[in-house]
């Protein structure tokens, strides 16, 4: 029998790493989880930790309880690490093969760095690391030879729908987008639009600043921009369109015109699951179509009036280097300033947009350049949403 595959989750309470235990728990002969790490929610942690007896926790924040205090929490065998230090420690363990990582922003990008040149496979969640850092996390794959699976549902539509195929033959990509909830809302009404209306997706259940940049499709932006390292793309290959019903997750049109599409239904299970048997396959632990109950597809170009955040995203695209960072580090904060409401929901392009014009754009030369970056787009977009 083959080896169980041995996987770290970061973000493990989070929406993605609960579905991930639930394809764990369904998949027990195949899988066996090592170690877990998340952010300040200690309970949450501490109940998966007794569930998979685990050996490996790690807690980002664990405010101020004392290290006894917190350990008290955990069976007597798990030891338990913090803060950059613990995730590095948790994404470089021998006996991890591969680590998921489901942390939202970029908190996780220095462990994922480590944890490729530790050999571990990635499945990918956290786009806001390869939005942030393809440009030098994508050859150090390369380099370690390893293998780095999206998760994000599009992209593992995208990566399923290439397989078998040849890169050189594609003509472009097409990432489906749901429009999100105001996809038909007056304009007028879009700016009195509150953090709480804006977080309910009409079809996945995702975590909160996600769903925000979906209602945005600031989400959608940063998804072009993973594409393009993902899939070694030229902007001009990469295409959104609207798909109310977030059944086809994305689609490759090759230079013939045969366009390959990936269907399940919006829930992130599927694509988790693909992840972590990658290659193999297995009995999904959700429900799948129901092809004998009628439904439709349906599909219209993108408004980039209405979506001002999908229209900067493709100027980033085409501004790379340091462009992508900011546009990422300024939307996160615009984003908190909008749940805080400190902005409205029709600011969030906007302070975007000002933190691009504000800031040059260089070629970064090193990882360092793009954390750089990304603390100085952090600063001006702060100032601009203080004010
Ligand atoms: P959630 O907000 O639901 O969960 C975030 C998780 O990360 C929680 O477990 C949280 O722990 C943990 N966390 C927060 N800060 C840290 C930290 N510093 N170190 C370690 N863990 C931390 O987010 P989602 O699951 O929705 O999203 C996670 C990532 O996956 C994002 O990058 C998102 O863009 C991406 N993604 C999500 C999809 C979805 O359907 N949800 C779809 C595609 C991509 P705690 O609760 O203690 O804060
Ligand atoms: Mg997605």
């Amino acid at each position: 029998m083959k080896p169980r595959r041995r996987v770290a989750i970061f973000g493990a309470t989070g929406s993605i790493g609960t579905n991930a235990i639930r394809v764990i728990r369904a998949h027990s002969d195949q899988l066996e989880l090592i170690a877990i790490a998340g952010g300040s929610r200690v309970e949450p942690l501490a109940e998966i930790a007794r569930e998979f007896k685990l050996k490996h926790v790690s807690v980002f924040d664990p405010g101020n309880q004392t290290e006894k205090e917190l350990k008290d929490q955990f069976p007597g065998d798990t030891s338990i690490t913090t803060g950059l230090e613990g995730l590095i420690h948790t994404a470089t363990l021998e006996e991890v093969d591969m680590v998921l990582i489901a942390v939202v922003g970029i908190t996780a990008l220095q462990a994922c760095i480590e944890a490729i040149k530790h050999r571990k496979k990635i499945a990918l969640a956290s786009k806001e690391i390869l939005v942030m850092a393809g440009e030098f996390i994508m050859p150090l794959v390369e380099k370690y030879d390893g293998l780095l699976l999206p998760t994000d549902s599009e992209h593992n539509a995208i990566f399923q729908c290439l397989s078998g195929n040849s890169t050189k033959h594609v003509r472009n990509i097409i990432l489906t987008a749901s429009g999100g909830r105001y996809r038909n809302t007056p304009m007028e009404q879009l700016a009195v639009i509150t953090p709480e209306e804006a977080v309910k997706h009409p079809n996945w259940n995702m975590g909160q600043k996600i769903s925000i940049d979906s209602s945005t499709m600031a989400n959608k932006g940063l998804e072009v921009i993973e594409a393009k390292w993902l899939f070694g793309m030229k902007p001009a290959q990469i295409e959104v369109v609207i798909h109310p019903q977030s059944i086809i997750h994305s689609m490759v049109q090759y230079v013939d015109g045969s366009v390959v599409a990936q269907m399940s239904p919006p829930n992130m299970s599927f694509a988790i699951q693909h992840c972590l048997l990658y290659p193999d396959r297995a009995p999904g632990v959700d429900p799948t179509i129901d092809f004998a109950k009628p439904f439709s597809l349906d599909f219209e170009a993108p408004d980039f009036t209405r979506f001002p955040c999908l229209r900067l995203a493709f100027d980033v695209l085409k501004m790379g280097h340091t462009a992508p960072a900011i546009y990422n580090a300024a939307n996160e904060i615009a984003v908190q300033a909008f749940i805080e409401n400190r902005i409205s929901f029709l600011d969030i392009p906007k302070v975007i947009e000002f933190t691009l014009e504000s800031l040059s754009i260089t070629p970064p030369s090193s990882i360092q350049d793009i954390i750089d970056a990304d603390l100085e787009a952090r600063e001006r977009s702060l100032k601009k949403t203080l004010k």
